[in-house]
């Protein structure tokens, strides 16, 4: 053991970089054990000052790429933006389950909070409401979504993968799973501190009401309310909602229906940007006006870029629903961090920190961008080159004239174009 930790002492990291391949495999052959196995993890880094003695988790290295081995344009310590939802615990009940991923586990993230719920067919989110705004996705399957506003008008529909929703602070809604298999959904909310389990539920509230208050309440007998349940409801097993149009119609008898649909049909909605490289759909407020949360829904082909970006008006809060990718934000005073993001992860990137988001994997790569703002904002890299005078760009980039006169003058977004 001790002549190969002096065959390593002689190849500094410098040297195996200067190998020819030939030599470079020689001196691949000589590694035993556990080296040869670290070795395989990267070809490129097999220099004794990155061997990684003991036992590594390679699952999670394989995962994390840029972790394992990052960048060399990398540098610097820049907090975690990077938090899986399948590291959240599942709160499991009989109509389905739920998961969140806040600040408390990803402390960056002030701005906005998520949570992935699964409802079976008939499962229900109980009647509740909340202090935050709920921006919701639908990603699988379908449900019933009800509220009621202000001024005691409702708003019952049935929402589709890949459509949205939105309700206001304050608003009491209820979702409800539909046949054939009820639906899974994500909920982005406009305060990084949300707390799923600590909402206003309407069994939990009775529960804590007197008694008589609740019949001098509604001038009935206290013996109507011996059935609401002791404890919370939360999500339940019940039977499929009625007919829509007869739901719809009872809801808005005397009162009506809220003037601006409390969700919208991004699933049929016309891309905002098509390139090559992938597509883009932006909702803000300009198109769905009740929202105070705005949203990009980006999906980047096998090579695709999301070019490089800042947000001037709001902290971005993404999660990634399929494909893998790699993004690196650039934090300033020389500091910048890659990490890799697959499924069911979350990203977060501090307003004007700029980023990229690149399709590392052999499918697409779809994820969303959250806003807490009711207008989507950026500011590209190459829409500030082509704008800038350009003596005065390539002054600082020596990129050449040319080169900064055929960046196309209107923000592509995703690249290849
Ligand atoms: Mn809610
Ligand atoms: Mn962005």
């Amino acid at each position: 053991m001790a002549d190969i930790e002096n065959d390593y002492a002689k190849v500094s990291r410098r040297d195996v970089f200067g190998l020819g391949s030939a030599a470079l495999a020689a001196a691949t052959l000589t590694m035993v054990g556990e080296r040869a196995a670290n070795a395989q993890q990267s070809a490129s880094h097999t220099a004794p000052n990155e061997f990684n003695p003991g036992q590594v988790n390679g699952p999670l290295a394989a995962e994390n790429p840029d972790s394992e081995w990052s960048p060399s344009t990398d540098s610097g310590t820049v907090k975690p933006f990077k938090y899986s939802f399948a590291l959240a615990r599942k709160r499991v009940e009989s109509g389905g389950w739920t998961r969140q991923v806040t600040a408390r586990e990803l402390p960056i993230s002030t701005t906005m909070a998520g949570v992935e719920m699964r409802l079976t067919a008939g499962g229900v989110r109980e009647l509740h409401w909340h202090v935050e705004a709920e921006w919701a996705i639908m990603l699988y399957g379908s449900a019933r979504i009800t509220a009621v506003d202000q001024e005691g008008r409702s708003f019952v529909n049935d929402v589709n993968k890949g459509d949205l929703w939105l309700f206001p602070p304050g608003v009491p809604h209820s979702i409800q799973g539909l046949g054939p298999d009820g639906c899974k959904f994500l909920l982005v909310f406009d305060d990084g501190n949300f707390d799923e389990f600590h909402t206003f539920l309407i069994t939990d509230w009775l529960a804590h009401t007197p008694k008589e208050v609740l019949a001098k309440n509604l001038d009935v007998p206290p013996s109507t309310f011996d059935k609401v349940p002791k404890r919370e409801l939360f999500i339940f097993q019940t039977g499929l909602p009625g007919d829509l149009k007869a739901e719809q119609a009872q809801g808005a008898l005397g009162t009506g229906s809220v003037p601006k649909s409390y969700d919208f049909k991004a699933s049929t909605m016309k891309p905002t940007k098509v390139t090559r490289g992938g597509e883009v759909k932006i909702i803000d407020s300009k198109i769905f006006p009740v929202t105070p949360i705005s949203a990009a829904i980006v999906t980047l082909k096998p090579g695709g870029l999301r070019e490089l970006h800042w947000h001037p008006n709001a902290d971005e809060w993404q999660y990634y629903i399929t494909g893998k990718g790699r993004m690196t934000v650039f934090a300033a005073g020389s500091t910048a961090r890659t990490m890799d993001f697959e499924e069911g992860d979350v990203g977060y990137i501090p307003i004007s920190n700029p980023h990229y988001i690149e399709n590392t994997g052999d499918s697409d790569l779809v994820f969303i961008e959250m806003f807490r703002t009711s207008e989507y904002q950026d500011i590209s890299l190459a829409e500030w080159m082509a704008h800038t005078p350009h003596l005065l760009m390539n002054q600082h980039l020596g990129v050449g004239m040319s080169v900064l006169d055929n960046i196309p003058k209107d923000e592509v977004v995703i690249r290849p174009v």
